[in-house]
C-alpha cells in the first residue's frame, strides 16, 4: 500500500476517560507501518445517541492523525481488535463505551464495503468530530463533499455540545521515539 494520511475518531464515556483517551493514542503509536503526526486536544462531548446518555458521562473525544502504509480494512480491524482490548461492550455496543474507534478518513479515497464506510458518512453531522478535526486540518478536503472541514464545519447544524479541554493529550503515557536510549535514571 502507499502511504495515506487517515484521520481516526476516538472516544469514550466511561471509566477514566482521559486515561483511556491516552492509553488509546499510546496504542496508535504502536501501530505497524504507521505513525502519529498529529493529536487533536481532548473535547468533553454531550452524547448524540439516546443509548449513550444512559451511562450518565459525556464523552472525551479526539482525533489522531496516522500516516501509515495499513490497508484500510487491515487498520480497521486493528483497530476494532484494539477496542475489544480496551474492555468495550460487545453486547451493547450503542451503550457507554470505554473506547470507541471511527476511521475518519482515508487519504481521497471513498470506501463502500460491507463494514468499511469511508469518509465516515456521519463525520460531516457532527461536531464531536469536525472541531477537533478542523484543529488538525482546516483545510482538508472532503473527498465526497469537496469542501474543505473548515467550511463544513461552518455549515454544520448539531446543537450537541462540544467542550474543548485544557488537558495534555497522552500525558499519562508519552511517547518517545522507538530508537531512544534509556537515561541512566530509567
Ligand atoms: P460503532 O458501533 O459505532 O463502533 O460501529 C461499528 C460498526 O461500523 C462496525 O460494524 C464497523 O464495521 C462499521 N463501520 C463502517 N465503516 C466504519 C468506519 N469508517 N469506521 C468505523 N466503523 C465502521
Amino acid at each position: 500500500m502507499p502511504r495515506e494520511i487517515s484521520f481516526i475518531g476516538f472516544g469514550s464515556n466511561v471509566g477514566d476517560r482521559q486515561e483511556l483517551c491516552d492509553r488509546a493514542i499510546a496504542l496508535m503509536n504502536l501501530l505497524p507501518l504507521s505513525q502519529v503526526t498529529g493529536v487533536s486536544s481532548y473535547y468533553e462531548t454531550e452524547p448524540v445517541d439516546p443509548e449513550g446518555r444512559l451511562g450518565g458521562h459525556w464523552f472525551y473525544n479526539g482525533i489522531v492523525r496516522l500516516e501509515t502504509s495499513l490497508s484500510p480494512q487491515r487498520l480497521l480491524a486493528i483497530l476494532q481488535e484494539t477496542e475489544r482490548g480496551l474492555g468495550r461492550n460487545e453486547i451493547n455496543r450503542q451503550g457507554p463505551r470505554t473506547m470507541d474507534f471511527d476511521l475518519l478518513l482515508f487519504g481521497q479515497h471513498q470506501i463502500d464495503q460491507p463494514g468499511l464506510t469511508v469518509p465516515h458518512p456521519r463525520l460531516h453531522k457532527r461536531r464531536f468530530v469536525m472541531e477537533p478535526l478542523v484543529e488538525l486540518d482546516p483545510a482538508y478536503i472532503h473527498p465526497a463533499l469537496h469542501r474543505s472541514m473548515h467550511e463544513l464545519l461552518e455549515a454544520l447544524d448539531d446543537p450537541n455540545q462540544v467542550t474543548k479541554l485544557s488537558i495534555k493529550p497522552g500525558s499519562t503515557y508519552p511517547a518517545r521515539p522507538t530508537c531512544s536510549v534509556p537515561t541512566a535514571s530509567e
